[in-house]
């Protein structure tokens, strides 16, 4: 059984490792900070290594304790959380020299890169996978813990909202409220707080909105050169990708952010609304994600990057 599998590799090691994907959302941050806790109610202490933490995560119970490298080489165990992919992995030098590897993940692309890979893509967060284990685990869910979980749980449904959404998340999140967690404020720090340039970048995005397919598809962009103007800080772009998706008769919503320094090279965020699996199209690209939400890296100008997601995409709408 996987789970007691898990829990001997815990007791085993001494030196661990948790990790997760680059430009990390809330469940990302939340899974990471999640496991620290409950491993310390096992008595081990293990470094969370993060090189980017946006600012709205601040709040989140132990986040002073995110370290950006370690000393140590080899870990005994490292765990990757909410995490596709190994190339995705921020730190998978230190992933790929442990001893010992655990994946716990949601992605339906994942790639099952760990010794141990628990990997339920039916859970429409990371963070709701480890409650379950805990339980499993019998580690006590206190405020703290439950906040950061709460997160997770909060940011990749989009507040409850999203299709993956099942009875445990409103149980899970019940015993949460019962535990002490600020479920109120959570949603308003993750989902309900935008920050200035996150509003100027919006502001681009929306003027330069194209669509395409008769409708169906939206298409904007970011550059490098408007993240300088609007002094965007790690993060800011997040969520932009959702803007366009609710609007009347649009299937997919795409938007591409030109990655740091590099000139023609595109990070790309897909969003679909009923029918368009948007992991399968980021897939033909070496990305992945989930059905309705994905990503991946694209080499190319605006133009042509533009051109080679349509080229995919016309062959996926009705
Ligand atoms: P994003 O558009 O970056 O918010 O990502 C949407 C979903 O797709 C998230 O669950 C990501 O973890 C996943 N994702 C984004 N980019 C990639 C990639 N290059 N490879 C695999 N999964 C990705
Ligand atoms: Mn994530
Ligand atoms: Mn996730």
């Amino acid at each position: 059984m996987t789970l007691d599998n898990i829990i001997e590799e815990i007791k085993n090691a001494k030196t661990i490792v948790i990790l997760t994907h680059e430009t990390p959302d809330g469940d990302a941050i939340g899974s990471c900070l999640a496991m620290k806790l409950a491993l310390k109610q096992i008595g081990k202490n293990a470094d969370v290594i993060i090189k980017e933490v946006p600012r709205i995560f601040d709040f989140l119970p132990q986040r002073e304790y995110i370290k950006t490298s370690s000393d140590i080489q080899e870990y005994d165990l490292a765990i990757s959380l909410d995490c596709a992919d190994f190339k995705r992995m921020v730190g998978n030098e230190y992933f790929e020299k442990a001893k010992q590897t655990i994946v716990i993940d949601h992605h339906s692309s994942n790639k099952m890169y760990g010794n141990i890979n628990f990997v339920n893509p039916v859970s429409p967060a990371c963070c709701q996978i480890l409650i379950g284990m805990f339980q499993y685990f019998n580690i006590n869910i206190d405020k703290e813990l439950g906040t950061c979980i709460l997160t997770g749980i909060i940011t990749d449904t989009g507040g409850f909202r999203y299709s993956g959404v099942n009875s445990d998340t409103f149980e899970f999140a019940a015993e949460l409220l019962e535990k002490g967690v600020n479920v109120s404020n959570v949603y308003k720090r993750v989902l309900d707080t935008r920050t200035k340039a996150n509003f100027e970048l919006m502001r681009k995005i929306i003027d330069r909105m194209e669509f395409l397919e008769d409708g169906k598809v939206t298409f904007t962009y970011i550059t490098g050169k408007d993240l300088e103007e609007v002094n965007a800080e790690i993060g800011d772009h997040e969520g932009l990708v959702e803007f366009s998706r609710d609007i009347e008769g649009v299937e997919v919503s795409v938007f591409i952010r030109q990655r740091d320094n590099e000139e023609d090279v595109y990070k790309v965020s897909m969003r679909s609304n009923d029918y368009v699996n948007v992991s399968d199209v980021c897939l033909m690209f070496g990305g992945g994600g989930h059905e309705r939400a994905a990503g991946a890296i694209i080499q190319g100008n605006i133009e042509q990057v533009k051109q080679k997601i349509m080229k995919e995409l016309k062959k996926v709408l009705k």
